[in-house]
């Protein structure tokens, strides 16, 4: 397939509105007409860190092309990695903290780890 894909939305506001649709995007399959125009968002498949069947983090492409907000971070035209928690919408340099953080933090479950096994071995108090 060759050319630009697009989509059209009803939404409260605008009525039918037709836009592109980038190849990342999962799709609107859960549009609802009373939607506003600028809550129009464009997701990529969600990428989840679970544990034993919890939900701890999850990460997705988004942009919604006709918000006006005016902190980036929640959300808008540029498209950005939305983070849920916090809930924020982040530019490359801000995954790259996330991603930093989630590795010192796996150090200090290891190093939690490492303490109980101790403790649990008599060896400290
Ligand atoms: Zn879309």
């Amino acid at each position: 397939m060759t050319g630009t894909r697009t989509i059209t939305l009803l939404t409260v506001d605008h009525g039918l509105v037709t836009l592109d649709e980038p190849a990342w995007c999962v799709g609107h399959t859960d549009h609802r007409p009373e939607t506003h125009r600028a809550d129009i968002l464009h997701k990529g498949p969600d990428v989840e860190l679970t544990f034993r069947g919890g939900e701890v983090l999850v990460a997705c492409l988004a942009q919604s092309p006709y918000a006006t907000l005016a902190d980036s971070e929640l959300g808008g035209p540029t498209i950005g990695v939305s983070v849920y928690p916090p809930g924020r919408t982040l530019p490359p340099v801000g995954l790259y903290q996330l991603a930093a953080s989630l590795d010192s933090y796996a150090d200090q479950i290891r190093g939690l780890a490492e303490q109980l096994t101790r403790i649990l071995a008599g060896g400290d108090r």
